[in-house]
C-alpha cells in the first residue's frame, strides 16, 4: 500500500508498505481523506522537538471499514471518522472521562504512525460512524472538535462577547461554535485575508487587524469593558501574554494553543479581574458529536473551509506549497 513518510524534517517520501492485518479488537480502516493540520506542518518543518523520525503524519481522517470486529459496533462498508487521541482508559484523567488529556496519550501521526497511508488497524473504541456527512466533512470533524471543546470548556453563553485571537483553522473552529451558542464574536489576527474569510464565511461580528491601534479598537467595540471570554489560538507566547489584558473583569481566558515556553502575566492585573484561566486540550467524544450534528444541520461551512486538496502520491512534491501564506490555505485535504 502507498504510504508517505516524513523521513527527516523537510523530506517526504512515497513508498510501498505491507498492508496491516486487523489486530484483535481492532477495525481495519481503508483511509479515504486526511486533513492537513498545523501539527503536520510542524512535523514537516522540524518544529516538533519530541517527535521521532521517520513518521507517517496524519491524524484528521475519514475512511471506510474494510474489516470489522466480529460482533462489534461497526460493519464492513461503514463510513467512519477516527478519534486520533488513543487514550489509556486507566489513568487519573481517563477515570474522570477526560480522555483528551490522558497521561499516556498516543496521538496518531505524532506518537505513532498516522493516516498518510491506505490502511490503518485501530482499536474499535476510537472509530465512529460518520452518518449523514461526506468523507470530506468527516475528515474535518477533528480540528473543529478542538474548537468545540474549548467553547464547551469556557461555557460560552448567548450574548457573551467573545474574542478569538488567531484566525487559523482552530481559531476559526472556536469562532464557529461560539457563534452557534449565540455569542458575539470578534476575531483578531495579523493576516487580513484570514480576517476577511472569518467575516465572509463565518459571520463574525467584527474583525480587528493586529497592529497599532488594535487594543483601542477592541476597547471601543466593548465600551472599554473588553471580553467575557478570550480564546487564544495563536501558538505564540507573546500573544498569549498579551491576551490576559483583553479579558473583562469577571471574565475567562481559554488557552487552546500550546507553546514550548514559559508564559508570565501581571498578577495584579489577573487578580483584579478575578480572571478564570483554562487550558483546553484536544477534544472528547462529546465534542466530536457536537461537530457532527452541527455539520448535519448545515451549520458549518465545510466547503469554504476546505481550500486545497491533493492526492496522496502528490504529497511529497506538493506539501511544501501549503506553507506559503500566499496560498491562503485554511484546510487542505489529502485524497487517498
Ligand atoms: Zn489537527
Ligand atoms: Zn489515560
Amino acid at each position: 500500500m502507498l504510504t508517505v513518510i516524513c523521513e527527516t524534517p523537510g523530506t517526504l517520501r512515497a513508498l510501498e508498505r505491507d498492508r496491516p492485518s486487523r489486530g484483535e479488537g481492532e477495525v481495519l480502516v481503508r483511509v479515504k481523506r486526511v486533513g492537513v493540520c498545523g501539527t503536520d506542518l510542524h512535523i514537516f518543518t522540524g518544529n516538533q522537538p519530541f517527535l521521532q523520525y521517520p513518521r507517517v503524519m496524519g491524524h484528521e481522517l475519514s475512511g471506510v471499514v474494510e474489516e470489522a470486529v466480529p460482533g462489534g459496533r461497526l460493519a464492513v462498508g461503514d463510513v467512519v471518522y477516527v478519534m486520533p487521541y488513543l487514550s489509556c482508559g486507566q489513568c487519573v484523567a481517563c477515570r474522570q472521562g477526560k480522555t483528551n488529556c490522558c497521561v499516556n496519550i498516543q496521538v496518531l501521526g505524532v506518537h505513532r504512525d498516522g493516516a498518510f497511508t491506505e490502511y490503518l488497524s485501530l482499536p474499535e473504541a476510537f472509530v465512529h460512524k460518520a452518518e449523514g456527512v461526506t468523507l470530506d466533512q468527516a475528515a474535518m470533524i477533528e480540528f473543529l472538535a478542538i474548537g468545540a471543546h474549548a467553547v464547551r470548556r469556557g461555557r460560552v453563553q448567548a450574548g457573551q462577547r467573545v474574542l478569538v485571537v488567531g484566525a487559523g483553522p482552530i481559531g476559526m473552529a472556536a469562532m464557529i461554535f461560539a457563534r452557534l451558542r449565540g455569542a458575539e464574536v470578534t476575531a483578531l489576527d495579523g493576516r487580513q485575508d484570514r480576517l476577511d474569510f472569518c467575516q465572509r464565511e463565518l459571520g463574525v461580528a467584527r474583525t480587528v487587524a493586529l497592529g497599532e491601534g488594535d487594543e483601542a479598537q477592541l476597547a471601543a467595540a466593548t465600551q472599554n469593558e473588553f471580553f467575557d471570554l478570550v480564546f487564544d489560538a495563536t501558538g505564540n507566547a507573546r500573544a498569549i501574554e498579551r491576551g490576559f489584558g483583553f479579558v473583562a473583569h469577571g471574565g475567562q481566558y481559554v488557552l487552546i494553543s500550546v507553546v514550548r515556553d514559559t508564559i508570565s502575566f501581571s498578577d495584579p492585573e489577573f487578580h483584579k479581574r478575578e480572571t478564570t484561566l483554562l487550558g483546553s486540550r484536544n477534544a472528547t467524544t462529546e465534542d466530536f458529536e457536537t461537530v457532527l450534528s452541527a455539520m448535519r444541520a448545515g451549520q458549518v461551512p465545510t466547503a469554504a473551509l476546505n481550500t486545497h486538496r491533493m492526492a496522496l502520491a502528490d504529497v511529497p512534491a506538493a506539501f511544501a506549497t501549503l506553507l506559503d501564506p500566499k496560498q491562503g490555505v485554511v484546510k487542505a485535504i489529502v485524497e487517498i
